[in-house]
């Protein structure tokens, strides 16, 4: 394994291009959510050659904000919460970007003894969308987008390319498709995690008719997990609702999720007593949204075959152990890679 020296300071990409060539990457990162940024920016910061590939159009994974007649709604994660120091120092970088904005720490809950009011920590949500904080962190880093990395072989190679060591920055089922089995720590590693899915669906209203709330969790109910207002956590006041399925009802609709819509909009419009019905609704396929079995030892995975594993598995399904795997993983192989 190459030993790189360690970069005293940030290195703009150009000054180690001289250490890519042709045929041997630094390290490749696969999947530009905030798991792979993170582990990206800190590889960066220790002066390690980087590539990351992501397979979709854009950056931000499943902090996904789709734009709808150019207004963007938050397909994904809802929202995010802080309670860790460093990752509250990532959020005042973007608070002072203006790119974010405390939300609110009050949401209502629907259940077996009706409506109530609940309160917890602060929610922080993103006035142009969850996705342009990952965009925001990525600034500078080499993604290249609509690039699916289809197989991870012993070497490690990506795609028949040696590399100086792979990080799969995803959920475990996705990595599994890449891996060959002959990495066998890494191989169990992924197995071992348990998902969930989730559908999404992006409601608009012709007015804002709803009792007055920010955001629901529904406990028991057949079809919805969760609704937000996302004209009230984006900040403009937009007539649209994004609803969470619960993980059983998304699971017969996998196929075909725009089947689904009829009945989630309903049961939206059940729930908030709405007497319009939806202009548009948007439904969309989460297969791996939440990790429901927490890997156990740590933040990361990394093995001695050269494979790292990063993302939600590693910490509870939010945002801030997402990014917190990464950034652990990439100061966990900066180190190992500049060592000597
Ligand atoms: C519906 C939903 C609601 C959520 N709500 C919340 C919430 O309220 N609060 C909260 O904190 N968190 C929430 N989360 C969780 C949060 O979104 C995740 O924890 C976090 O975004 C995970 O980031 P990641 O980088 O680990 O993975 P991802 O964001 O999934 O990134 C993985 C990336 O890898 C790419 N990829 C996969 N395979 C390949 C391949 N073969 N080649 C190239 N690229 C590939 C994918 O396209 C993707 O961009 C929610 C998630 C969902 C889906």
């Amino acid at each position: 394994m190459f030993h790189y020296p360690r970069a005293g300071r940030f290195m703009p990409f150009a000054a180690y291009d001289h250490d890519m060539t042709a045929d041997r990457a630094g390290v490749v990162v696969v999947g530009a959510g905030i798991a792979g940024v993170a582990c990206a920016t800190e590889l960066v910061r220790a002066g390690v050659p980087v590539e990351v590939r992501e397979r979709g159009r854009v950056t931000g994974g499943r902090m996904a904000s789709r734009r709808f007649d150019g207004r963007p709604a938050d397909l994904g994660a809802a929202y995010f919460t802080v309670d860790d120091p460093d990752f509250a120092a990532v959020v005042a970088d973007w608070q002072a970007a203006g790119l974010v904005r405390e939300w609110t720490d009050t949401l209502v809950a629907y259940g077996p003894r009706g409506r109530e009011e609940v309160t917890g920590p602060v929610r922080w949500a993103a006035p142009r969308g969850l996705r342009s904080l990952v965009e925001h962190l990525a600034a500078g880093l080499p993604v290249t987008h609509d690039r699916l990395v289809m197989t991870v072989e012993p070497g490690p190679r990506v795609d028949g390319r040696a590399a100086e060591a792979v990080v799969l920055a995803m959920p475990g089922p996705q990595a599994a498709l890449l891996l060959d089995p002959a990495f066998a720590e890494a191989t169990r590693a992924v197995a071992a995690q348990r998902w969930a899915s989730t559908l999404s669906a992006v409601l608009h209203f012709p007015s804002r008719r709803w009792p007055d709330f920010r955001g629901a969790f529904v406990n028991d109910h057949p079809v919805l997990s969760l609704v937000c207002d996302d004209g009230d956590r984006r900040g403009d006041g937009a007539p649209v609702l994004v609803a969470h399925t619960t993980a059983e009802f998304a699971a017969g609709h996998l196929l075909q999720p725009t089947a689904a819509r009829p009945a989630v909009e309903q049961a939206v419009r059940d729930l908030l007593g709405l007497p319009e019905p939806a202009t548009s609704t948007h439904v969309h396929r989460w297969t791996y949204a939440r990790p429901v079995r927490v890997a156990e030892g740590g933040t990361y995975h990394l093995d001695a075959d050269g494979i790292g594993l990063a993302g939600d598995a590693f910490g509870r399904p939010r945002v801030q152990s997402a990014w917190r795997s990464g950034r652990d993983l990439g100061r966990a192989l900066a180190d190992r890679l500049c060592a000597g």
